[in-house]
């Protein structure tokens, strides 16, 4: 058997969460890299844009630099007076040369005040045109120091162009610094679209050259409606003219698409370019490459699940196999029940806890007696039957935390953890019973089988220290058993052996008595300071014919273990209803009877019901009737619904009295919790008074957990007036003892009362 638990891989789900994380994490770097990639070519883009605008930026102003020189030479020549001074011929022809130098770029003419064309880049007389109506012409003639002057976009007058073309003017001022006319050059715009022509822009890209009051002079993809339409009032305009330079995205106005737009302004001009590179053409290379990256992850992904899975479900298998051989290893294939192997693990640990607790455990060889004959006469299948329905009685016959187990052949083993000799002794009883009930091997012809059991017990630690030795002096018990005639118990040690029969003998004898008449009920009166009767408390007594007097320390222990205690609790109530009614009805006045009760009579279906049923059949009130029961009781988890059962109890009128108050859990939350009405001072505590300074602080302790919680306190154990005194001293207010009576039988109980009648005037208290 490969031996792989140990390794992280010994879990496939471990496995699982390996794959699953390697594929969340490449995902997650793959991503992390995308997006990565996805910011890099938006830097990419922006840095192309800027670079564009700035060489078209330094492109287009060095240009209307040119342009400008040009014309103020032409201002200059004109102006000069002693150029002024020449015939106006040769001074249009130097006028002409200076325009003449920015052929491409277009036309330089000058007009005079009236806006009649004076000179003219391309011909020389000029040709004849007015521009009087042109704001370039306009502007320059109302205000005196506009300077350079750029116009809208317009269709010339003059030439067989169409395109459209802006224009920039500077004023002539005469002699006298009036207005003598202007100088204007036009430009193509075509000019602009050429230049603008070779730049890279991608599909949706865009080229503006904006006029600063937001005209456009020129866009790129290029449409003859764009010209001379305004940007002004859109809202990405403002911060176009705000800065010299700039990028940002945003939506276009024109066209609704999403772009990375960088601007810069032209030098001193009040024009503005703008480059716009649409996100859609940014992204474009990235998504394709994103699209197969992602693909690819996501196939690695998927194999690497793939692979998971498989090797993961390979390695369950394996599990599941090695699970298997150890089962074969550790348990009994026929029965299921752990073997011998087992065995000897579930006792070594059960040992150690009881050497550590100091505890007792027990542990019990089963052998069946005659069992060869059923293989002989019925043949194995049967034999295999036979043995698993053994198994699974002996299972029923133990608790969860005991460990029922096959040493082979028809030979098993109880170990029970917690356990002395009686209840050693009683669930070997119990086993011997169980095993002693009809099998039914061959349901076709209804054959059934009956088989007996010999069982030999020994007991941790009296009966060895190691699980060796245990088992060995079980065994040898078992054998005794068996040799001195089968279908019975032996235990190892003597002194167990003697216990164990005569815990046998009183039960059957207990249950004898529970038959006939050997019970009788005895009644201690319950008494305050002045002697007055309050109550009495029914105790049981046990006259065996052949045991004689049985104290119910001894008795009511082997009740419990033996199941019989609900049966006998349930006939002393009976008994006390009825002496008590019977007293009443002879004038003797006892205020109400006090019962022992314990776990197990609340496991009666509806206990509440039966003990309203009894107190009906003797024609009781509730009232008379108070429950003395053990903190335990309250505590104890094998009765089910006892909280319920309690309230139901309380919610007929019947009080609860708890008994040995503080000798067990002493929880107070309980005392709140449940309808309690009375506390009962152990007898222990009673006893110390005097003697024992704890005890006699405890003692005072439950008197005033009593009194805060408005219970009545009751002392038992009450021998010497020296403890009542001191009882009395401290708040509790009534006694039980032999100071006052012991337990009497009933016409001693009767003789008591009547006598006590007469001594204490108070009487009883109805
Ligand atoms: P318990 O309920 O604490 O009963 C009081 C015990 O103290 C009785 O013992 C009583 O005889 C004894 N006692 C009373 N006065 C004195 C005294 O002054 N000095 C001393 N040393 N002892 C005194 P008993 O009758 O032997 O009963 C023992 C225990 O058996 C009871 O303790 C109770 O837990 C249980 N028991 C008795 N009868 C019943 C019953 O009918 N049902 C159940 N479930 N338990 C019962
Ligand atoms: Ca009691
Ligand atoms: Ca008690």
């Amino acid at each position: 058997m490969i031996r792989i638990r140990n390794s992280l891989l010994a879990k496939p789900v471990l496995f699982i969460f390996a794959g699953i994380g390697i594929t969340l994490a490449t995902t997650g770097v793959t991503a992390v890299s995308l997006y990565q990639m996805r910011l890099d070519a938006m830097a990419q883009a922006r840095n192309t844009a800027q670079n564009l605008v700035l060489s078209l930026q330094k492109e287009t102003e060095r240009n209307l630099d040119i342009y400008q020189l040009a014309m103020r030479d032409v201002v200059t020549s004109m102006e000069t007076p002693s150029i002024l001074q020449l015939p106006p011929e040769v001074r249009r022809l130097v006028a002409f040369s200076a325009a003449n130098s920015v052929g491409e770029l277009g036309v330089i003419f000058a007009a005079d005040a009236a806006g009649n064309a004076v000179l003219d880049s391309r011909s020389n007389p000029p040709p004849t045109f007015n521009v009087s109506d042109r704001d370039y012409f306009v502007v320059q003639q109302q205000q005196k120091g506009t300077g350079l002057y750029l116009s809208k976009p317009f269709v010339p007058r003059v030439g067989n162009t169409v395109q459209p073309s802006i224009a920039l003017s500077l004023r002539l001022n005469d002699a006298n610094r009036q207005f003598a006319g202007i100088v204007a050059g036009t430009l193509r715009l075509n000019y602009f679209h050429q230049l603008f022509e070779g730049s890279i822009l991608g599909d949706h890209g865009t080229l503006t050259l904006l006029r600063t009051d937001g005209t456009v002079l020129m866009r790129q993809p290029y449409h003859r409606d764009d010209i001379g339409s305004t940007l002004a009032g859109g809202h990405s305009f403002p911060p176009l003219v705000q800065s010299d330079q700039g990028t940002y995205v945003d939506v276009a106005v024109l066209d609704h698409i999403e772009r990375l737009y960088s601007f810069r302004r032209i030098g001193k001009y009040p024009l503005v370019v703008v480059v716009g590179l649409a996100t859609e053409d940014i992204y474009a290379g990235w998504r394709k490459r994103a699209f197969a990256i992602g693909m690819v992850t996501a196939i690695l992904n998927a194999l690497t699940i793939m692979l998971v899975l498989m090797f993961s479900g390979q390695l369950r298998t394996r599990f599941a196999m090695e699970r298997q051989l150890q089962t074969l290893a550790w348990f009994d294939a026929l029965t299921g029940l752990p073997n011998r192997a087992q065995l000897n693990k579930e006792t070594f640990r059960i040992l150690t806890n009881a050497s550590r607790d100091s505890s007792q455990f027990a542990i019990l060889f089963i052998d069946l007696d005659r069992f060869k004959r059923v293989n002989d006469t019925q043949g194995h299948s049967a034999g295999d039957e036979v043995l698993s329905e053994i198994a699974r009685r002996l299972r029923n016959c133990v608790r969860g935390e005991d460990v029922i187990g096959r040493l082979g052949g028809d030979e098993f083993l109880a170990v029970l953890q917690n356990c002395d000799v009686h209840r050693a002794a009683h669930v070997a009883g119990r086993i011997l019973q169980a095993l002693y009930q009809p099998i039914t091997v061959n349901a076709k012809y209804d054959t059934s089988i009956t088989l007996s059991a010999s069982i030999g017990v020994s007991l941790y630690p009296h009966d060895g220290q190691d699980a060796d030795t245990l088992l060995r002096n079980a065994d040898m018990a078992m054998y005794k058993a068996k040799s001195t005639g089968r279908n019975q118990v032996h235990f190892y040690a003597p002194l167990y052996e003697r216990q164990a029969k005569e815990q046998l003998e009183l039960e059957i004898a207990l249950q004898r008595a529970l038959q006939g008449r050997g019970l009788s009920v005895a009644y201690q009166p319950k008494v305050d300071v002045t002697g007055a009767l309050h109550g009495a408390e029914a105790l049981v007594r046990w006259h065996d014919e052949k045991l004689g007097i049985v104290p119910p320390d001894r008795f009511i222990a082997i009740a419990e273990e033996s199941g019989l205690i609900a049966k006998l609790d349930a006939w002393v109530l009976d008994e006390a209803c009825r002496q008590l009614a019977e007293w009443r009805a002879v004038g003797i006045n006892v205020p109400n009877i006090s019962v022992n009760v314990c776990a197990a009579d609340f496991k009666r279906p509806d206990y509440p019901g039966f003990i309203a049923h009894t107190l009906r059949v003797h024609g009781l009130k509730p009232a008379s009737l108070i429950l003395e029961m053990t903190e335990r009781v309250m505590f104890d988890e094998s009765a089910d619904g006892i909280h319920t059962s309690l309230e139901a109890i309380h919610a007929l009128g019947i009080a609860l009295s708890i008994d040995d108050f503080g000798t067990g859990y002493s929880s107070l939350t309980y005392l709140h919790r449940f309808p309690v009405k009375e506390l009962k001072i152990d007898r222990s505590f009673v006893r110390g008074i005097g003697v024992d300074a704890m005890a006699e602080s405890l003692a005072q302790t439950v008197i005033n957990i009593g009194n805060m919680l408005k219970l009545s306190v009751v002392a038992e154990g009450v021998e010497t007036p020296a403890q009542r005194d001191f009882l009395h001293h401290h708040g509790c207010l009534m006694y039980q003892g032999y100071l006052y009576s012991p337990p009497l039988p009933p016409e001693d109980f009767a003789r008591w009362v009547e006598k006590h009648r007469q001594q204490t005037p108070a009487g009883g208290s109805g």
